[in-house]
């Protein structure tokens, strides 16, 4: 059974912390655990690296963790601050020379296409060689990237829907404001979920999940831990730490689980 570490190399608000202008809001600039990148999350076994979403700060966040190869990079949707750092693939296409295979749902897949045609055009190209192979999922249906077993479901993110990923017993649901019962039946069993809670204590969010919506759904999912994020500048860290129940915490970036179940 294939153990692995799931580490959050991004938990911020599609702003980040400190947004552009170093705008903190409510955040304690003293405080480490406030600093935060675009969301993204790497999976690793053994044998297998994943990456969800290439979001802005997808570069810096390589360098940092230094990964530079994928067997996967999954998608949750198309919104920018978690795509706009899909052309960095053009300079991992030229140091591994192959393509890297990327999973979304058909929207998704569309989007990213029009958004960044030369990624994936002009296989011949000396100046772009194609950099991504596409690969279409669709929620509910499990697959298997190397050892990892991965459960993709459907999410409510306002406007439209967003992909979750399931894998094992952990659960990253970015970009939602609610599941419908189709999908909290698929997070039954898991023992850590993490979360969008961007919307924390304002129930008028049209997109993001409010601390009331993650507390019903875990009524019926039963995560023994549950990690918030996409966290934007309002939510500072200790304070909104200290206001949770048992169980349920803060995310911030470099926080990683280390032993977990991946299939
Ligand atoms: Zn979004």
């Amino acid at each position: 059974m294939p153990k692995g570490r799931f580490t959050l190399m991004g938990c911020g608000g599609s702003a980040g912390v400190p947004m552009v202008g170093n705008l903190w809001g409510a955040c304690d600039p003293d405080e480490p655990k406030n600093r935060r990148l675009r969301s993204s999350v790497l999976i690793q076994t053994e044998g297998t690296t994943l990456l969800i979403d290439t979001g802005p700060d997808f570069r810096q966040q390589c360098n940092h963790y230094n990964v530079n190869d994928f067997d996967g990079i999954l998608f949750s949707h198309e919104h920018a601050d978690h795509t706009f750092g899909l052309p960095e693939l053009l300079v991992l296409r030229r140091m591994h020379k192959r393509r890297m295979p990327i999973y979304g749902d058909q929207i998704t897949i569309d989007a990213l296409h029009t958004q960044f045609p030369y990624v994936f055009n002009n296989e011949n190209s000396h100046l772009y060689p194609s950099a991504a192979d596409s690969n279409i999922i669709e929620p509910y249906k499990s697959f298997t990237i190397g050892d990892i077993n991965i459960t993709p479901y459907e999410q409510d993110h306002g406007t439209m829907k967003s992909i979750g990923y399931r894998f094992g017993d952990i659960s990253y649901s970015t970009d939602m404001k609610n599941l419908e019962q189709k999908s909290i039946d698929t997070l039954k069993g898991i023992k850590t979920w993490v979360v969008d809670a961007g919307a924390y204590n304002n129930a008028d969010n049209y997109v993001h999940a409010n601390i009331e919506t993650v507390y019903k759904l875990n009524e019926q999912i039963g995560a023994e831990q549950v990690y918030l994020m996409h966290l934007p500048v309002t939510m500072d860290y200790q304070t909104v730490q200290a206001e949770l129940k048992e169980g349920y915490h803060m995310s911030y970036d470099g926080l990683t689980f280390t032993d977990i179940n991946l299939t």
